[in-house]
């Protein structure tokens, strides 16, 4: 055993946690490098990975702890402080010490100084969705045998494309409802405005920031963040709310102050002391809400927000849940959270609590045509006409009691099958008119006969003459027909 490794606390584990760990474990053995964990935000992924850390250190192996951003290299390493794990934090501002075998960096700092530290036999990435192509390409072409164990609640870029590229394999984890059971999370209630915020989908990679202020500004009281706040606010319980602008976030977080709130803006301009000072207030009670654009969207370990507010509609389900995962995980005296979404970002992506399916393909392997509108509504669950609470699908309400009878949205599936059948009833109607026009002509035992039945129709008057020709210039023999052996049919 190394000097660093004197007093190394054992990592306990979670029933759950312990079996991820296993399974990576068979992965390695199995002979695979490249492995992702899937579990959602809140079941303790940096916990599971300082037991990666213990074991890989046991085994005096270099380990890289590598976090997409600056500002999450912290809390790993305090975590891992806990278990007498020292690391070198590999970012300005922190004193290089190259001889310890475990080093967290942030991947910006790290790409520029991948010869700096010890050749690493396993990496751990965190928020494994923010890996792209050309940062892995640098970081492998440098290590090209370390183990990779990618970390990540909603493993998926931006543009829905899966991590297939990078990883071989995924773990998953438990899903949030199994979580919620077992007291592991909390669950969520979700307040809608009454009127859907209606905005087309956006040319660019998410909706435009001023359109949705616009539609937000044209909702009045109904998108007015402050007035939803004061509605949820209870002495004690502390919020957050996500804007589509920092100016957005500025004057939403004035308006608060005046309101007599103790709130903030974060911004990525934020000096590092002062944001660090305004999350802190959260645990003192000098915070009590925090405007941000994604500044704290994830990653960021706040463990008592109850109410979140949401006014930046977005595309992107990773953003999504990460922002919903703030106000699930428990707190003492925390019932479970408040998600008021101003914007529709639920009856986009489906109640947060739900179950989902991730895989390396990203989006496509995800989405199933049963549980979706047309229009990308999730059928999981509906909004009350009442009390505009988003509840699991079923008449009754389950917050209000409110009867909003039977759910008539039907399923993307359900609408492309319902085409099909239109059209094939379509084509046989169709079908149908043209057998019965042609019996009419055909019965036709006379050119005037012809023009008298074009008349009726509203033919032109050339028409019964060029049929008549057509025809042969006689009737097909009315009466029986007969077949091949000469009796009628
Ligand atoms: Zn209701």
């Amino acid at each position: 055993m190394g000097p660093h490794l004197q007093g190394m606390q054992h990592v306990s584990l979670r029933d759950y946690q312990a079996k991820i760990v296993s399974e990576v474990y068979s992965h390695i053995r199995a002979g695979r490098r490249r492995i992702l964990v899937q579990s959602p935000v809140g079941s303790g992924k940096t916990r599971t990975a300082a037991r990666f850390v213990h074991d890989g250190l046991s085994r005096a192996l270099n380990i890289l702890f590598a976090a997409h951003r600056k500002e999450l290299v912290t809390q790993p390493r305090d975590t891992f402080a806990a278990f007498d794990m020292r690391a070198g934090i590999v970012k300005a501002g922190f004193d290089f010490e190259p001889d310890l075998p475990l080093q967290i960096a942030s991947v910006q700092t790290l790409v520029g100084k991948l010869d700096a530290i010890t050749t690493p036999n396993l990496i751990i990435l965190d928020e494994a969705h923010h890996a792209t192509a050309g940062m892995w390409a640098a970081i492998l072409a440098e290590y090209p045998d370390a183990i990779v164990i990618g970390l990540s609640g909603t493993p998926e870029r931006a543009d829905g494309t899966g991590l297939s590229d990078i990883f071989e394999v995924m773990v998953e984890g438990p899903s949030i409802p199994w979580l919620i059971e077992r007291g592991y999370l909390v669950d969520c209630d979700v307040f809608g405005a009454p009127d859907r915020l209606i905005l087309s989908k956006p040319r660019g990679s998410d909706y435009d920031p001023s359109k949705i202020i616009k539609a937000l500004e044209r909702k009045g009281r109904d998108g007015d963040p402050l007035v939803r706040f004061q509605a949820q606010h209870k002495p004690g319980k502390r919020g957050v709310g996500f804007g589509p602008s920092v100016e957005f976030c500025e004057h939403q977080a004035e308006r608060f102050q005046s309101a007599g709130f103790k709130a903030f803006c974060l911004s990525a301009a934020t000096p590092d002391d002062d944001r660090d000072a305004i999350l802190a207030g959260y645990e003192t009670g000098d915070t009590d809400f925090v405007w941000n654009v994604d500044v704290i969207g994830e990653g960021t370990d706040i463990p008592d927000l109850e109410i979140l507010i949401d006014c930046a509609k977005t595309m992107s389900i990773v953003r999504y849940i990460q922002r919903a995962g703030r106000i699930l995980r428990p707190a003492d005296g925390k019932i479970c959270g408040i998600y008021e979404d101003l914007v529709g970002n639920v009856a986009e992506h489906g109640h947060p609590c739900i179950a989902r399916k991730f895989s390396l393909q990203g989006s496509a392997g995800r989405v199933k045509a049963s549980e979706v509108t047309e229009d990308g509504e999730h059928l999981s669950t509906r909004q009350c006409n009442t009390c505009f609470q988003h509840y699991p699908t079923a008449p009754v309400c389950k917050y209000c009691g409110a009867d909003n009878g039977p759910d008539k949205r039907i399923s993307k599936e359900r609408a492309a099958e319902i085409r099909k059948l239109e059209k094939e009833e379509l084509a046989a109607a169709k079908k149908e008119a043209a057998k019965v026009r042609l019996d009419e002509e055909r019965a036709c035992g006379s050119l005037q006969e012809l023009q008298a039945l074009g008349t009726r129709r509203g033919y032109a008057p050339g028409w019964a003459f060029k049929r008549w020709k057509t025809m042969g210039g006689r009737p097909k023999p009315a009466g029986p027909k007969f077949g091949l052996d000469g009796w009628p049919t």
